[in-house]
């Protein structure tokens, strides 16, 4: 796609369906072309920045809608363009015609996430905080919401612009002693210049290390509910959901897909996946079901094991997987009710006592599945990388910073010390866009809604 970046673009910013429609026109001609089918008490062009007017949308004499518009004019708007918005009723058929008006008059329908690459490229906003803007939309729980609201806001961009501006200083002062490169002089110390690119390197790994966090609560936190068929998986997703979505049934092997459920749990995101039972089968669609089984283990940040109260470890059908060091894995001992003189004392941790049918066990159970995700950390404004371009850039950075550390240790001469830090310098101008091009800008913005 070849944008013009000169154009006057046009798009609805909202989903049809609703009462009020908002239609956003951005670019040079944006108020010139509002103003040919506005009809209202002042043309628009009389009328002052950021102020909303009443008025009526004509085209060939006739009324299509009556409408709020609201004016935004150059510089001080989200594009740093002029901006017209319209509030116009719901209907397709309104938003069509008055879209089609705004065309036919020269102005274009813009491409995903135009108005923000706009924004981006005006300096507006940098580009990790134009990406936040699509996260903010996305945004399902509080916590997502928080990180994406940070990084939208600017907390991220300070912390790499001031990193930033520490390695500019290095270069410039690595770059001083190659003018003096005859005297033998050293303006930067080897052993301070070792220990601000060792702070640097510090930083940007606590940045990268966040990304476990950031991931998770961006996306979602997967937990894998598998065990023996009968133990009572469906019904402890069903309880967790809070609504019947997988089948409850006493008949083994009723679960033969693995069924999804996404829900809410103290601001956090969580995707159950309820699996078929692991055992040995014959049939050849229960096989399927425990091969997907397995393959929802694997994906799974944690894993709840499943058993009955009263079956013993010597249990046949007892699994077989090993989890990676980044899963965490509960066994839960189910049906805890049919139990006479039942008792939770137990020291292990890892160990849960519920009854999914009663609701025994299942606020700790809850407790237990957010514990280790540093909320705190999120609402409290934290910077959290939660973007896997990020975490790649900072990669490359991390990279590029040891290596900088072994070229002082060699001793290695200023004009490749620089070039070292100049690697690192690139990798985080990437996150914020000082260093972009049209392909990563695409590849960003077109993820976008359109008329965002
Ligand atoms: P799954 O095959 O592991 O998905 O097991 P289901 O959720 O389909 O449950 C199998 C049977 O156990 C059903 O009849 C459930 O009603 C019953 N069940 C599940 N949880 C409990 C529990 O906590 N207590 C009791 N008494 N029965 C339960
Ligand atoms: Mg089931």
């Amino acid at each position: 796609m070849i944008y013009n970046d000169s154009d006057t673009i046009v798009a609805p910013a909202t989903a049809t369906g609703g009462a009020l429609c908002l239609i956003r026109i951005s670019g040079g001609q944006a108020i010139a072309i509002v103003d040919d089918i506005f009809c209202g008490k002042q043309p628009l062009s009389l009328v002052g920045s950021h102020r909303a007017v009443y008025g009526n949308i004509v085209e060939n004499g006739r009324v299509i809608d009556d409408v709020v518009v609201t004016i935004f004019k150059a510089p001080h708007t989200y594009t740093g363009e002029d901006i017209v918005e319209i509030s116009a009723h719901g209907s397709r058929y309104i938003i069509n015609r008055i879209i089609s008006a705004i065309t036919s008059r020269g102005a274009r329908m813009a491409e995903a996430g135009e108005f923000t690459r706009r924004a981006f490229l005006a300096g507006r906003l940098d580009l990790s905080q134009a990406e936040a803007v699509a996260d903010i939309i996305a945004s399902e729980s509080q916590a997502s919401h928080a990180i994406a609201s940070t990084q939208m806001r600017g907390g991220y961009s300070d912390e790499l612009k001031a990193m930033r501006h520490e390695l500019v200083n290095l270069c410039s002062l690595l770059e001083l002693e190659l003018d003096f490169s005859e005297e033998d002089v050293e303006f930067a110390d080897r052993s301070q210049l070792n220990s601000l690119v060792k702070a640097l390197s510090n930083k940007v790994d606590s940045l990268r290390q966040s990304f476990a966090l950031g991931n998770v609560l961006k996306e979602g936190v997967t937990v894998a509910i598998v065990g023996a068929p009968n133990v009572g998986k469906s019904t402890l997703l069903n309880r967790l959901a809070g609504e019947e979505r997988a089948m409850v049934s006493d008949i083994a092997g009723t679960t033969r897909d693995t069924i999804e459920v996404v829900t809410n749990i103290d601001g956090v995101i969580f995707r159950f996946i309820d699996t078929a039972g692991l055992h040995a089968t014959d049939d050849r669609l229960e096989q399927m079901g425990i091969e997907r089984t397995r393959e929802a283990i694997s994906k799974a940040r944690i894993i709840l094991v499943m058993r009955e109260a009263f079956t013993t470890d010597s249990d046949a059908t007892l699994l077989d997987f090993s989890p990676n060091e980044q899963q965490r894995v509960y066994h839960v001992i189910n049906k805890i009710d049919l139990c006479n003189n039942y008792q939770a004392e137990t020291t292990d941790d890892t160990l849960l006592y519920i009854s999914a049918k009663s609701g025994i066990g299942i606020e700790e159970l809850k407790e237990r599945l957010t514990e280790g995700l540093d909320l705190a950390a999120a609402y409290r404004g934290d910077t959290i990388v939660s973007s896997q371009r990020h975490y790649q850039a900072l990669t490359q950075a991390s990279e590029s910073l040891q290596a900088t550390l072994s070229a002082i240790k060699r001793d290695t001469s200023a004009d490749l010390l620089s070039e070292e830090i100049r690697q690192v310098m690139h990798h985080i101008g990437t996150i914020t866009g000082e260093i972009s091009s049209d392909d990563i800008l695409h590849n960003i913005f077109s993820k976008f809604c359109i008329g965002k």
